[in-house]
């Protein structure tokens, strides 16, 4: 049995679930070929080959991945997508110590993941591919991002959130000015790095004002 699941949770977005901890790899397709954020914690990047290949997204229409942290969660995937494809990976300053495995860290123990370097890094305020923006959100890691798709109000938001199983919106303390931050903007639909694509708007606004307080 696979250890992940494909899924479309909204038109032209797809999601790789990873079991046990719903770590989430999303492919966006709205752009001119698509965008990948995230990478699951797969090192052979198998799992989103195979959701690319269920979104029927061409390997070379992959134009960037955008990293929201170092955490192999999130990471493991990515220097075997870009071994595979040459596609370009993307990522904060602060977390390329870990990416490239110059820092100790139970990621650099782990024996199946490579380091990866930066094509260039991700700055606050950028919008990448012209219309994905960059958000700093230092909190859960230093150098952490979440990506933020201004024409469907879509928050990419990394670790910033927990979703939990009643899919209600929590944060915790290191987080929560980040989270704050991300919630200045209108968002129709929150995709965390663990766990379902929240759309429940009473659930964003109901965090939004308990962050306001
Ligand atoms: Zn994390």
């Amino acid at each position: 049995m696979r250890r992940f699941d494909i899924f479309e949770p909204l038109p032209g977005i797809w999601c790789v679930q990873h079991r046990p901890s719903k770590s989430a790899a999303y492919i966006i397709k709205t752009f001119p070929g698509a965008v990948v954020i995230d990478t699951g914690p797969d090192a052979t990047a198998s799992s989103l080959m195979m959701g690319l290949q269920e979104a029927r997204v061409g390997l070379s229409s992959v134009r960037l991945v955008a990293l929201t942290h170092w955490h192999f969660d999130q990471s493991a995937g990515a220097a075997a997508l870009h071994a595979r494809s040459g596609t370009r990976v993307r990522y904060a300053e602060a977390e390329a110590l870990f990416l490239t495995g110059q820092k100790e860290t139970a990621r650099q123990r782990h024996p199946k993941i490579s380091p990866i370097a930066a094509d260039g890094f991700v700055t606050d305020g950028e919008k990448l591919e012209g219309s994905l923006e960059a958000i700093a959100t230092p909190g859960h890691t230093e150098g952490h991002m979440a990506y933020y798709l201004e024409a469907r109000a879509l928050l990419f938001a990394g670790d910033n959130f927990i979703v939990t199983n009643k899919s209600e919106l929590e944060v915790n303390d290191e987080t929560r000015a980040s989270a704050a931050r991300c919630l200045e903007r209108p968002i129709e639909a929150l995709l965390p790095a663990h766990g379902r694509p929240v759309t429940d708007r009473d659930a964003i606004n109901s965090l939004r004002k308990r962050l306001r307080t």
